[in-house]
């Protein structure tokens, strides 16, 4: 079981990654988490990303695959994977498609999260993560039961710093521009399965289960 989850900032990928993970039982690679892990180890890869993220933008294609191709060696992948924040251009796409088929593996869905412009920005400006587990909250939504600290594992709850108003807006451009071509990519292939992800998180969650349940019936049935 192999499927992306694509989305804009802000369209609850994280949220949906960490219940899918319970459920499903693979793990899931969010290239984002990567990168801040990376940064936290003062790694040089962390400090490279760094200069592209607070500033909204890409992180060039050639480290994002690198790090994707590696990881997906591990031996935890072995029984699927969960892709949140990659692929995110269509050169990425294409890199994917390309390491995938030389394992004789297949990605079987992109589940491409649907939200209206003005909510994304709405759940981006109170956002608040777990530094600790990435548990997600929110400052009008959903606040921890004790301030600042997280209900699921005691972490820090802290404010990302690519969630300032500024960035924010930068990740929806690009986002718009560089992203938004991947979902034609997939659309060509007919592995895009759009969902409405406005709605409760339990909603949202049971029409990504709907959407990869059936792709993973399809694929036993042939
Ligand atoms: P969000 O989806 O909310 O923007 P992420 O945690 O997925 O948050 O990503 C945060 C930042 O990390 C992005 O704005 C970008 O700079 C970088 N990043 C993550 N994944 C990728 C990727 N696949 N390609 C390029 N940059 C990435
Ligand atoms: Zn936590």
């Amino acid at each position: 079981m192999i499927f992306a989850l694509f989305g804009p900032p802000g369209s609850g990928k994280g949220t949906q990654a960490k219940s899918l993970v319970k459920t499903l039982g693979i793990p899931q690679l969010s290239t984002g988490d990567m990168l801040r892990e990376a940064i936290k180890a003062g790694s040089k890869l962390g400090l490279e990303a760094k200069e592209f993220m607070t500033k909204g933008q890409l992180v060039p294609d050639s480290i994002m695959i690198g790090l994707i191709e590696s990881r997906i060696q591990q031996p935890d992948c072995a029984m699927g994977f969960m892709l949140d924040g990659f692929p995110r251009t269509v050169a990425q796409a294409e890199a994917l498609d390309g390491m995938l088929e030389a394992q004789g593996l297949q990605l079987t869905d992109v589940v491409s999260f649907i939200v209206n412009r003005p909510e994304l920005i709405n759940r981006l400006a109170g956002r608040m993560v777990c530094s600790s587990c990435g548990a997600s909250y929110h400052e009008n939504f959903k606040q921890p039961k004790q301030a600042g600290v997280c209900d699921i594992c005691g972490g820090a709850v802290v404010k990302r710093d690519d969630d300032k108003a500024e960035v924010v807006k930068a990740r929806l451009e690009t986002f718009l521009e560089a992203t938004k071509p991947v979902e034609d990519h997939y659309r060509a292939q007919g592995r895009l399965r759009e969902i409405n992800a406005e709605g409760s998180e339990q909603e949202v969650f049971l029409r990504i289960m709907q959407a990869v349940r059936r792709s993973a019936q399809g694929v036993k049935s042939h």
